[in-house]
């Protein structure tokens, strides 16, 4: 079995693009050749013949952006921002949310945020935002920090990734891991089944299976390049900088639809409280986990508004001063996002 595959080169966090998507792989990346190609192309096309100038133009009228990144290498990250950077200024989140809560414009201004707190992602755009002195604001789930494991949506990849040839069953089906689009349909299937679960006990039951079925163990292969969760000791002195902000995620990122209003609220105080314990900052901002309606349901909203002055969603769209702060829209770029399509996909938010 191979141990070489790096989930960060071709990954991203399973969290959908819309409330459609599901799929947890970065979908330009493992598409096939002729579908990439077109998709480069209409970009291409859009890009030159200055729609997107001109979309670009009228939409961002209606409001500024928030920016949704998972995991990304600091090369692309620091790409990528440098083409939203052209036509727009890096705030911080509350600076953001404030001019939102008081009806003034937002136009032209875009805040960087990025989830799920992995070590290496983490602490390359902290460099980054330190060295630009542009602010960026952390989303963490405390319980992996705090059980300094790597979450699920960070080991299932790689441990797929790692198993390539092989065949296993979990539940009656069976997966046969042969090829890229094998692997990523199984990624796909496998990121459902935990995204319904409804508590962390049957989170690691089914991590246990996968484990036992892949690697005859019980234990995280320690060979296996997963990536893990940022240290408090890092987090408290990373938030020192001013343009750092660590924000809540949750405790067990489990989808909040799948939760009673009680264990709703729980995650959200807890998470808020070790965050602002660690950092001596108010945690003001919170992440819904997968960010799709679906994961989100009705009662979270409602309890956010109570406890945080704003929460992000993962629907794609513009912050315009019709916007619910407590299912605020943000803008996805993975790491195979290109210059082109960085403009595209921020010109064509609404
Ligand atoms: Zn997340």
């Amino acid at each position: 079995m191979s141990h070489q595959m790096q989930p960060m080169a071709s990954l991203t966090h399973p969290e959908p693009t819309s409330r459609r998507s599901t799929s947890a792989i970065e979908p330009t990346l493992l598409q096939p050749v002729p579908s990439r190609w077109i998709t480069g192309l209409v970009t291409d096309i859009l890009v030159r013949s200055q729609v997107v100038g001109l979309l670009n133009k009228l939409n961002g009228r209606n409001g500024g952006l928030i920016l949704a990144m998972h995991e990304i290498s600091a090369e692309q990250l620091e790409s990528q921002l440098e083409t939203i950077a052209a036509t727009h200024t890096f705030v911080p989140l509350t600076e953001l949310v404030d001019r939102l809560d008081r009806s003034l414009p937002t136009r032209g201004l875009a805040a960087i945020t990025l989830d799920d707190g992995p070590e290496a992602i983490t602490e390359g755009a902290a460099a980054i935002a330190l060295r630009r002195g542009w602010p960026m604001t952390f989303f963490l789930p405390t319980g992996s920090i705090d059980r300094q494991q790597p979450a699920w949506y960070h080991e299932i990849p790689a441990l797929l990734l790692a198993s390539s040839g092989r065949t296993f069953s979990v539940d009656h089906r069976t997966f046969q891991l042969n090829g890229s689009a094998s692997i990523v349909s199984a990624i796909d299937a496998l990121t459902t089944d935990f995204r319904a679960l409804s508590t962390s006990a049957s989170v690691e039951g089914l991590l246990l299976t996968l484990r036992r079925a892949l690697l005859s163990a019980d234990e995280l292969d320690p060979m296996l390049q997963v990536l893990r969760p940022l240290t408090w000791e890092r987090v408290g002195e990373l938030a020192r900088h001013d343009e750092l902000s660590f924000e809540a995620h949750s405790v067990t990122h489990l989808a909040m639809s799948r939760l009673s209003a009680v264990e709703i609220e729980k995650e959200m105080t807890e998470s808020r409280t070790r965050i602002e314990g660690v950092t001596g900052r108010p945690v003001q901002h919170f992440c819904y986990p997968y960010g799709s309606w679906e994961d989100i349901g009705v009662v979270a909203p409602k309890i956010a508004r109570r406890l945080f002055r704003s929460s992000v969603t993962m629907s794609r769209g513009r912050c315009t001063r019709r916007v619910d702060t407590a299912l605020l829209p943000r803008v996805s770029l993975y790491e195979s996002d290109t210059v082109h399509s960085v403009q595209t996909k921020a010109a064509l938010a609404r």
